[in-house]
């Protein structure tokens, strides 16, 4: 189709700015556009926590002024985004969709917030994601479940739903999610976009709320390949205020954007096509493989013996690490604060049973226990030791292949509610992304066919760490060899 004969939101962010580099629509028009679609869908999506018209129009004027003063524009300036709300934003509430942050107001931006910022994005607003980014199917916010664009009464996947979900349904250009164990790359699958979860250390955390340390990147969730490779290159780098983030140099990705595969070799798991994956979309991956090796990639069948183990040791490495971060919220210093107490103990007490969710609890106490003295050697000293097992998984398979190609999800979105009662079930939905959190490693999520409802379904290429590049290119190619990302949902 045309880019001409689609509505300015249905555009691509590449495409919105070459229009607006072209002179053939303002900024102005461009914020207008998405802001006017979130007043006639948002009803029905319910991806937004905040909206924020004003600032966004105020940011899109001052790249107006500067298209008038002559001034070159820089890469992505002036294309809408959406910031997950996990992500600090100077006077702007930031709430992780909990209860206990509502009323938090950050003094300062994310690192990721005031890279774009100065790179001239306006934030058309920041949207929901399961309380503290723990789940995934966003209907652990406190607030609201957001509704999957494709289908209304099904889930966008989770933790960054909202962010998926502006995406799909035209509300931003792209957005900002965050990814522990899929939080970018499973509800990309499931919203029909693309989501990648950067080497860990790719990108600074500075001023996202940590969930788990050892887990959490900050990612790009775009209509694109071309776009997430833009919105990757925009944020990432070093950063002295994250000390995790790594002191490699930033590549202009949007180089490796280019249809050529030739000889690379390709890795399938068998482990990651096993029960519990529908035949749907383990038959659109294989064609998707298949696809690539017509391109001229080798692709060669392989094993990751100890993929099952992953989501195990993930369920005690993040919730370890979350009771740690989240004692913090207290009542003393941020958001919440409850009115019934008369000491300092039922302050915190009565502060955090007010303020958390059950998720959060539930999480809190699983970690709680396995970092207690007595249970410390038994379960966190022996799910690191797994996890170091997980990465040699990976390294073997990488001195064979540049990148693996996968299901995302085991199956396309769900329906809200049908998995709420079974904690288990919901957790099994990233058994096929959590691995690559545990080995740090970087993943994209790609649109690779829909199933016979509609819905769409998503392949994950898994690279050995920094290889940003190569994921971006095998991405490119298939993406330019297919026709799904020219979809939008009808809604
Ligand atoms: N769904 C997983 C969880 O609930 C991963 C979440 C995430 O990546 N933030 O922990």
């Amino acid at each position: 189709m045309g880019a001409d004969r689609l509505q300015l939101y249905e555009l691509s962010a590449r495409e919105a700015h070459e229009k607006l580099v072209a002179g053939d629509v303002s900024a102005r028009e461009l914020t207008d556009a998405v802001l006017g679609r979130i007043d006639s869908v948002e009803e029905r999506v319910k991806a937004f926590v905040t909206v924020l018209p004003e600032g966004a129009r105020r940011k899109a004027d001052a790249v107006d002024a500067r298209i008038a003063a002559g001034e070159k524009l820089r890469p992505g300036e002036g294309v809408p985004l959406a910031l997950k709300d996990n992500l600090c934003t100077d006077g702007v509430e930031t709430t992780c969709s909990s209860k206990i942050l509502k009323g938090f107001i950050p003094p300062y931006n994310a690192t990721v917030v005031e890279k774009l910022s100065a790179a001239g994005t306006p934030f058309v607003g920041k949207v929901n994601l399961d309380e503290f980014a723990m789940g995934s199917s966003t209907e652990n916010s406190a607030f609201f479940v957001t509704h999957n664009p494709w289908d209304l009464s099904r889930v966008p996947g989770g933790s960054s739903g909202g962010s998926t979900a502006s995406v799909a349904a035209g509300e931003a250009f792209w957005a900002l999610g965050s990814d522990t164990g899929g939080s970018i790359r499973q509800p990309a699958s499931f919203c029909g976009v693309v989501g990648l979860k950067p080497t860990y250390g790719r990108v600074s955390r500075y001023g996202l709320v940590a969930f788990a340390s050892s887990l959490d990147q900050i990612g790009p969730i775009t209509k694109t390949v071309y776009d997430n490779a833009l919105l990757l290159s925009l944020i990432s780098g070093h950063d002295a205020l994250d000390s995790t983030s790594v002191k490699t140099e930033v590549p202009d990705y949007t180089k490796a954007c280019v249809a050529n595969v030739k000889g690379l070799r390709l890795g399938v798991p068998a482990e990651y096509f096993a029960k519990g994956v529908s035949d749907e979309v383990a038959a659109s991956v294989r064609k998707a493989a298949e696809k690539l090796q017509e391109l001229g990639a080798i692709v060669e069948e392989c094993s990751l013996p100890v993929t099952e183990y992953a989501l195990a040791t993930y369920y005690i490495i993040a919730p370890a690490e979350a009771s740690s971060n989240l004692a913090r919220y207290d009542g003393v210093r941020f958001g919440h604060r409850t009115e019934r107490a008369s000491t300092p103990l039922e302050l915190f007490k009565r502060t955090r049973e007010e303020g958390f969710g059950p998720e959060v609890k539930q999480r809190i106490m699983i970690g709680t226990y396995a970092l207690s003295a007595g249970y410390y050697d038994a379960f966190y000293l022996k799910a690191q030791k797994v996890r170091t097992l997980i990465k040699q998984d990976f390294d073997n398979a990488f001195s064979r292949f540049d990148a693996l190609i996968t299901p995302t999800a085991p199956t396309p979105a769900f329906k809200i509610g049908e998995k709420t009662d079974d904690p288990l079930e919901m957790k099994l939905s990233d058994i096929l992304t959590i691995p690559i959190n545990m080995a740090g490693l970087p993943a994209i999520s790609l649109p690779c066919g829909f199933s016979s409802e509609g819905l769409p379904i998503g392949l994950q290429l898994i690279g050995p760490a920094f290889s940003e590049e190569t994921l971006l290119r095998v991405a490119y190619t298939y993406e330019q060899a297919s026709e799904w990302h020219g979809r939008r949902a009808a809604l």
